[in-house]
């Protein structure tokens, strides 16, 4: 069985000053000394993202933006192309996150452009999908995220190529900052279901190699459970991912 390195990335999003970004990544750096075996992500503000990566130093933590847009250049006010992030130095983006599609209208066929933008500069995307509390509770979970992923993964469909370094993260909204974490099995029966997809659509090889996170209030009291499950490859962090002591706790979730 191929093993997936285990990753516990966060989403700091409009969040800390300047000063506040810096101390949080050194007390992180600090509280992950030594640990092996997991990849270690932050998606801070863009502005932060220079003195974020010096404050890293010679730590193992990954850099992402938290957005994109799928052009490389042009009139286009307010946004950051791929190159930019990469000249920023993040190697990783999270795309299509519920608070993008929900709150800025990001719809799953612009998602699909960054996808394809970020995967051919070399930039690798941390895809987003899941379902409202509606939607569960209308028996639409499965249709839902199958449509996400349809449509926001169309080019690697029609391209019949996915790269096995692709992030997906299965992130209920219902659960998103809510202190509400769907149980570790609901969590395993939409990953199953995300894998077996990737499957499908792919091949056997992808889908086994393809890391897929649970995001939604993750915190060091349900990282253990969560990571227990086979198809949880790790978890994308937002209010826990702000105290540097609790995200290095969950990052340190196999020692408890
Ligand atoms: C997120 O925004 O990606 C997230 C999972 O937030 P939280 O951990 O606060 O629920």
């Amino acid at each position: 069985m191929f093993e997936r390195k285990p990753m516990v990335a966060g989403n700091w999003k409009m969040n800390l000053n300047l000063n506040g970004a810096v101390e949080l990544v050194k007390t992180v750096a600090d509280g992950i000394r030594g640990v092996e075996g997991v990849d270690v992500l932050v998606a801070p503000p863009f502005t932060h993202m220079a003195h974020v990566r010096k404050a890293i130093g010679n730590s193992k933590i990954f850099l992402s933006g938290q957005n994109m847009h799928w052009e490389a250049s042009g009139a286009y006010t307010g946004e950051i192309s791929g190159r930019m992030l990469q000249e920023a130095t993040c190697t990783h983006v999270i795309l299509g996150h519920s608070e993008r599609r929900l709150i800025f209208g990001e719809t799953s066929e612009n998602i699909d452009l960054k996808v394809k933008a970020a995967t051919f500069l070399g930039l690798i995307p941390i895809v987003c999908i899941g379902e409202t509390l509606e939607q569960r509770e209308a028996d639409q979970t499965f249709e839902v995220i199958k449509e996400q992923l349809d449509l926001s993964l169309h080019n690697f469909k029609a391209d019949e190529l996915m790269r096995p370094s692709t992030i997906l993260a299965y992130e209920p909204v219902w659960a998103i900052g809510t202190g509400r974490t769907a149980t570790p099995g609901q969590a395993q029966e939409v990953h199953r279901f995300i894998r077996e997809w990737i499957e499908k659509n792919f091949n056997t090889g992808t889908a086994a190699q393809v890391r897929i996170l649970y995001g939604g209030s993750v915190k060091p009291e349900n990282i253990v459970d969560l990571m227990s499950k086979p198809d949880i490859d790790g978890a994308l962090v937002g209010g826990a991912s702000l105290k540097g002591d609790s995200f290095a706790q969950i990052i340190r979730y196999n020692e408890a």
